[in-house]
């Protein structure tokens, strides 16, 4: 038996006890007649004792070659402890020790195993195995199982049936670039790894399944951006016969679980919000509505004096930050600054100060009077005190701006508080998009979702106006959730294949079976998928997904542990059939 309790187990009712513990030595301190060791485990810590007095010799002479990480067992005597630690657990007690094993031993780890290390990033995540010990690591970790058991939980109970679905598929369209996988036995030819079950979890619900659930890997060869994994974990979701509001009420009930059990926050229903709303209100369809700083529109107001740079703008757009008016000049230059980043790339920015005694003071004073500046007030709802900050240029550009800067002012101005949870629904998302470069429509969502009723003709005169059955759930500035009413019939789905621009031969190709089992009796259908790694790292208050996933890649796609991707010897890439013809 290598233990009868773990580390973070033993309390004062135990003393005396005799007992055997087991895990890794986090530190030692010799004192000659006596040494200390901390012993971990996933459970907690306990301090050992060994001591000249009542320790055999052969034991204390092996305590001393005990070094950090070492793997050990000891049985000894839970005793109180003299000097008590009210930080920890276990701190009220100590073991004495009476054997000792050393089960293996451990090379000086290249970083501190505490919880503030000393490792940067890229060496935390080569010897990933030992930033698991950690823990904040090992917390997330704990976490992140905790959701996934209520998430199962919740949908359970809801009659949901966890169904498996393939790896092996061939390409499902979500907007990305598919990974894919050369097979052997069929020379030449490739699979492709799912972005996301959307075909398999639709097929399910022709097959009667009626609700499915599945916490599934999925994978997008993207670009990289900062925090987003090549693959990542969906908690991916449909159900049949139902409506838009069946699956808003279904899922909104999952989250309310969760942010119940998880965090014991209770929240009346969620706020639903046009797509066109949120891009109005906030220039972002994920916004963060946890504080205010509305946008205002300034048009009607800003631009009938002679100030060009307003007068040439398609919008003219503020927001108030509040008790804003005591920056310096040199706090305001370093926000234009920050807006002229080319991450941002705003081309300046105006700003009112609202004075406590109802005057204004602006960068425009040239153009503007105390009564123009008085309505720009009122427009952005700014009171005395606060600071109005006003961007222009193209409708797209400057909501997107604006929207990265109210995000920043309220993160310094810290009204982004990882224990406030606001969420919402956002709907009524446009069906296609333009993509300026080559001018065609895509679908936003994917090309299985449906219209919103009645919406079905305007796809022919007015395609960029169509409205989709399509609801993304959102909270705290990020999208954890999104899915639509599915096109359920073949004439309707080829309708929107070729609204996308394909031709009858490439949808029958690459979708042929899909349409086919439409034929087949497929019921009315929806569904959404959830992010399970942002929406675990929110829960958990952070906004990073990395420490939330046991074995993530870095920023470059790369798992830097075992070194992949990696080249593939010649004998394997000829089994294949692949030559590679790399100048
Ligand atoms: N398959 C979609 C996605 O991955 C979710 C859905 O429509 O259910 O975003």
């Amino acid at each position: 038996m290598y233990r009868s309790h773990n580390c973070g187990a033993l309390r004062a009712a135990d003393i005396n006890k005799t007992v055997t513990l087991s895990g890794w030595v986090q530190k030692s301190r010799d004192k000659g007649f006596i040494i200390w060791t901390d012993l971990r485990d996933r459970y907690g810590v306990t301090q050992l004792i060994f001591d000249t007095e009542r320790t055999e010799a052969k034991v204390i002479e092996l305590a001393k070659t005990l070094g950090r990480e070492f793997v050990i067992q000891v049985t000894g005597k839970v005793i109180e402890r003299e000097s008590k630690n009210t930080k920890i657990p276990t701190g009220e007690i100590e073991v004495l020790v009476v054997q000792l094993e050393v089960l293996n031993e451990a090379k000086l780890p290249p970083f501190t195993i505490e919880d503030e290390t000393d490792g940067g990033e890229d060496i935390r995540m080569k010897y990933r195995y030992l930033d698991i010990r950690r823990n904040p690591v090992k917390e997330s970790l704990i976490f992140r199982s905790k959701v996934a058991n209520e998430v199962r939980n919740y949908l359970a109970d809801q009659e949901f049936i966890e169904v498996e679905t393939p790896y092996l598929i061939k390409s499902t369209p979500e907007g990305a670039r598919d990974f894919v996988v050369p097979s052997r036995m069929n020379e030449g030819e490739f699979y492709a790894l799912p972005q996301s079950p959307q075909t398999f979890k639709q097929l399910l619900m022709v097959g009667g399944m009626d609700k499915y659930f599945q916490i599934v890997k999925c994978f997008r060869d993207e670009d990289l951006r900062a925090d987003r994994q090549p693959e990542f974990t969906q908690i991916d979701c449909e159900m049949a016969f139902v409506e838009q509001e069946d699956i808003l009420n279904i899922f909104e009930g999952l989250t309310k679980h969760l942010l119940k059990k998880l965090h014991n926050f209770e929240i009346e229903n969620f706020p639903r919000m046009t797509f066109d709303h949120a891009m109005k209100t906030y220039g972002n369809d994920k916004p963060d509505i946890r504080f205010g700083m509305e946008f205002g529109e300034l048009n009607t107001v800003a631009k009938h004096k002679d100030f060009k740079v307003f007068n040439s703008a398609e919008l003219v757009v503020g927001i108030a930050v509040p008790n804003g008016a005591s920056y310096t000049r040199k706090e305001i230059d370093k926000l234009i600054d920050w807006v002229k980043r080319p991450q941002v790339g705003a081309l300046g920015m105006v700003y009112v100060k609202c004075n406590e005694d109802g005057t204004f003071k602006s960068s425009v004073d040239k153009f503007y009077d105390q009564e123009d500046l008085a309505k720009w007030a009122e427009t952005t709802g700014a009171k005395a005190g606060d600071l109005i900050c006003v961007l222009s240029g193209p409708t797209n550009k400057v909501r997107a701006q604006l929207s990265a800067l109210r995000m920043e002012l309220a993160e310094r101005l810290g009204l982004r508080k990882p224990n406030e949870f606001a969420p919402l629904w956002v709907i009524d998302f446009p069906l296609l998009e333009l993509d300026e470069e080559t001018g065609h429509y895509h679908a936003m969502h994917h090309p299985f979702t449906s219209p919103k009723p009645g919406q079905m003709e305007l796809l022919d005169t007015d395609p960029g106006a169509v409205k989709a059955n399509a609801y993304d759930l959102v909270l705290n500035g990020n999208e954890i959730g999104g899915g639509s009413i599915r096109i359920h019939d073949k004439e309707t789905q080829a309708t929107m294949f070729k609204h996308l621009g394909f031709t009858p031969e490439e949808a029958e190709a690459q979708f042929g079976f899909l349409m086919d089992a439409f034929q087949y009796g497929a019921p009315p259908h929806g569904g959404l998928a959830f992010g399970l790694d942002r929406l675990v790292a929110i829960l958990g208050g952070q906004e990073t997904i990395r420490d939330f996933i046991a074995f993530p890649k870095n920023n470059s796609g790369r798992d830097v542990m075992i070194d992949a991707p990696a080249a593939l010897d010649n004998k394997q890439l000829g089994e294949l059939s692949i030559k590679l013809d790399i100048q």
